[in-house]
């Protein structure tokens, strides 16, 4: 087992704070796992297709931006305005639902994966997701572990969370995602497929490949137009695949979808089942910085020039202070708008939290408390890199939306009285 130590400003590895750490991990009060109530539940068997029809007419450009403007509108807008009105409550935009642990892949920087953990059951994916409608979250993202290793449950679980009108996040590395698998999502409703891969020919380090899932990757694209999900290539950069973060941008950009961008990190917690903590070839190193500035400069001149990306410019640009360990706190609100489901139904606020013992509880039992977050978050937000978080944090922060408002009606009346 490693020695933790404190964040390292020129160092290789970014570790919590010990006296948080030791508060998370120390403690043996983590919740067993969420129990049935009397018999199990199920999850209702899905029909397919569902929707024959989709296949029958490919939608527009202007069709699709409609269909996914309304369903983002109604899974996010709504939820995040109506938590904006009930402040003091537990209010997750998105959860994220970890309906599998296991993983098919072993990509050596990665820790979010334990073949020993068992799935998730039906009863707690379905009390999972009635719990969440409950308290008003509709956008639920699934995540492992690889997801699709069991296809047929995750199809289950979209179908159920698509009919309650949730928008539907799947996170996979696209090695399952065959033909067949891709129409029972589509057809039962999925909403975005974040799809992570860091190379472009597989390598025993970085298996997550572009060239072993070619040919899924042009049909997922091909029947984006039919079924009206979205999807995008998430690229985690680490010091061996920077030529590899170019060029998937360029077969992003090719295929005429959005990419998204990591800066590789250490574990920030002890995990034991961890096996590549020792001499990894992929952990970014002060020797990497200059070559890793460049591909950020890089990606920062496409962003202007339009590729679709998923993180703001300003968080691609961040990423040079996040390598060197010189990230200020912000404002995170895992814990409070978003959270995590573990596949036994416990409660944690966020993926690097996932480890930890300290209890917060179980689905339909929260027991988030804002004091202990926030003692937690001082430490932590200097060493993270959400890009989900840092997104919602701006849309909670008074001051930024009240100047974007602003700015809004600046443009709006520039635009009235240039027109007149
Ligand atoms: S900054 Fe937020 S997302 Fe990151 S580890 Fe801390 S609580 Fe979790």
């Amino acid at each position: 087992m490693s020695t933790l130590h404190q964040v390292e400003p020129e160092g290789e590895t970014y570790r919590l704070n010990p006296e948080i750490h030791d508060q998370l991990m120390g403690s043996s009060s983590r919740p067993g796992p969420l129990q049935p109530k009397g018999q199990p539940l199920t999850l209702p068997e899905p029909e397919f297709p569902a929707h024959p029809e989709l296949l029958e007419r490919r939608m527009t450009d202007e069709e699709f931006h409609k269909f996914n403007r309304g369903r983002a509108l109604r899974a996010w807008a709504v939820p995040y305005l109506q938590s904006r009105w009930h402040r003091k409550q537990l209010r997750p935009i998105v959860a994220y639902l970890f309906t599998e642990y296991k993983c098919n892949l072993d990509c050596h920087y990665c820790w979010a994966y334990n073949n020993k953990v068992k799935g998730m059951t039906e009863d707690t994916a379905r009390r999972s997701i009635d719990w969440l409608e409950d308290i008003g979250c509709r956008v639920l993202a699934l995540m492992g572990g690889e997801p699709l290793l069991r296809w047929p449950f995750v199809h289950k679980v979209t179908a159920y969370a698509a009919s309650k009108g949730f928008f539907v996040y799947l996170a996979t590395n696209g090695r399952l995602m065959r033909p067949k698998v891709i129409d029972r999502l589509g057809d039962a409703g999925v909403s975005v497929i974040n799809l992570a891969i860091d190379s472009v020919e597989e390598r025993p380090e970085l298996p997550k490949a572009f060239k072993p899932i070619e040919e899924n990757f042009e049909y997922m694209v091909k029947m984006q137009r039919h079924y009206g999900y979205s999807s995008f290539i998430n690229i985690n950069v680490t010091r061996i695949n920077i030529e590899d973060a170019m060029e998937l941008t360029e077969i992003g950009k090719r295929y005429n979808i959005a990419t998204d961008y990591h800066i590789n990190e250490t574990p920030m917690m002890e995990q034991e089942h961890f096996k590549h903590q020792d001499e990894n070839s992929t952990f970014i190193t002060p020797d990497d910085y200059g070559r890793i500035d460049d591909l950020v400069d890089w990606l920062v001149a496409k962003h202007d020039a339009g590729y679709k990306m998923a993180n703001p410019r300003e968080q691609i640009l961040n990423m040079k202070n996040m390598m060197r360990g010189k990230i200020e706190p912000w404002s995170c609100r895992a814990g409070q708008n978003t959270l995590i489901i573990r596949e036994d139904g416990t409660l944690a606020p966020c993926f690097p939290t996932y480890g930890a013992t300290r209890d917060w509880g179980r689905v339909e039992e929260p027991k988030f408390d804002l004091v202990q977050l926030d003692e937690m978050k001082e430490s932590c937000t200097t060493s993270c890199f959400s890009t989900l978080n840092s997104i919602v944090g701006h849309c909670y922060d008074d001051i930024r939306i009240i100047k974007w408002m602003a700015k809004q009606a600046k443009n709006r009346f520039r635009g009235v009285t240039g027109s007149m």
